[in-house]
């Protein structure tokens, strides 16, 4: 890359601490991170480290007021001990419209895919090789002037580190329609990673869960009417033989593993179709019997299959997992291609 990085490497390796069988999602760090600092209009200082806590003023302009944004990209270990990271570009360009949003400096392409990889190669043991298991890539940029007040930072910290992780719901799981709450608005940051989006969304999501639901089902914030999207997933909903799915029109993350998804389905020859779908289609069809799947895409879940659609005081059961076979075959095809048991026809995987 255009930029030097230095190398810290760690003295012991905490790898041997750790069972890959019972690690749970987000908790265990792999033993380096990667950190730059933007001031003086560039980004300096780049450095691969030990992980480690790092020292911040209380002031601290990412602490008050939420400027911060953030990635989560996955790595995978093929059977030959080659490590491949999953359309990590998609991420840089997508966290380059999330910096745009919030007032924050571009992290340069090779900064971002260079610095990955050289993280991702360094720490390459610590990408579990079990069944649905991958390392958790989470790059993020932090606003780091010391000032209690409301402007753009000039100064700001970007980082990565990496987590190894098993399935993220390895059940299908239950969800229900939010008609109270909102996520994100028009003219909002509905479409941004960034912090601010998800602390919002803790209390509905509590409220859902105390009722038996893993997650709400967004609606739009002016009608609650239609559908948006579901914690950090993108939604599908499968009607007779269509399958729909919001439009990205400013209100939704444009979810990588959403587009992957109508790539592979229209690859298929399936008919996908990118368009606002309200809870009234969606209780219609299920009426007539042709409500046949619903599920999740995003990178931690990849493919949550949906067992059930809490509206109101009703559940929409959805027909047997088992006869669910576009979710089912898209969980497949993703591993194969991510696995490197299927062609990557698209060129998904970039190799560290
Ligand atoms: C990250 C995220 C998604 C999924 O995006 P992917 O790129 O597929 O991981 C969907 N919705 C929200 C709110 C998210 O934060």
């Amino acid at each position: 890359m255009a930029y030097e990085v230095k190398v810290e490497k760690i003295t012991k390796s905490k790898l041997d601490t750790i069972d890959f069988n019972n690690v749970q999602f987000g908790r265990v760090f792999s033993d380096h991170m990667l950190m730059a600092d933007y001031y003086d209009g560039q980004w300096n200082d780049i450095k691969i480290m030990p992980y480690q806590k790092i020292p911040m003023a209380p002031a601290t302009a990412a602490l008050h007021y939420g400027q911060e944004i953030f990635e989560g990209i996955k790595a995978f270990r093929h059977d030959n001990g080659e490590a491949y990271i999953f359309r990590p570009r998609e991420n840089w360009i997508r966290m380059k419209h999330s910096a745009h949003r919030m007032c924050m400096p571009e992290v340069p392409e090779d900064l971002f895919i260079e610095g990955i990889k050289q993280l991702v190669a360094l720490d390459k043991a610590w990408i579990p090789a079990l069944e649905g298991s991958s390392m958790y890539i989470r790059p993020f940029m932090i606003a780091m002037d010391e000032v209690v007040g409301i402007k753009p930072s000039d100064t700001y910290k970007f980082m990565i580190i990496t987590s190894p992780v098993n399935a993220y719901y390895a059940e299908p799981i239950k969800v229900r329609v939010e008609e109270h709450y909102s996520r994100a608005a028009r003219g909002g940051t509905g479409f941004v990673k960034n912090a601010g989006n998800y602390g919002l969304s803790l209390y509905p999501a509590m409220i859902a869960q105390k009722k038996g639901y893993k997650q709400l089902l967004w609606t739009d914030s002016a009608e609650h009417k239609y559908f948006e999207e579901s914690g950090t997933m993108n939604i599908f909903f499968v009607i007779g033989d269509t399958i729909v799915t919001p439009p990205t029109d400013g209100t939704i993350l444009e979810g990588v593993t959403r587009d992957s998804v109508i790539v592979l389905l229209r690859d298929k020859g399936y008919i996908v179709e990118e368009r606002d779908i309200s809870v009234d289609e969606v209780l219609e069809a299920y009426r007539e019997g042709n409500l046949r799947e619903a599920f999740g895409t995003g990178t931690a879940a990849v493919i949550a299959q949906i067992t059930a659609i809490g509206y109101q005081d009703d559940d929409l059961n959805l027909p047997d997992i088992a006869q669910a076979s576009i979710s089912s075959y898209l969980m497949k095809a993703l591993d194969e291609i991510r696995r490197g048991h299927a062609p990557d026809k698209h060129n998904w995987m970039v190799k560290v």
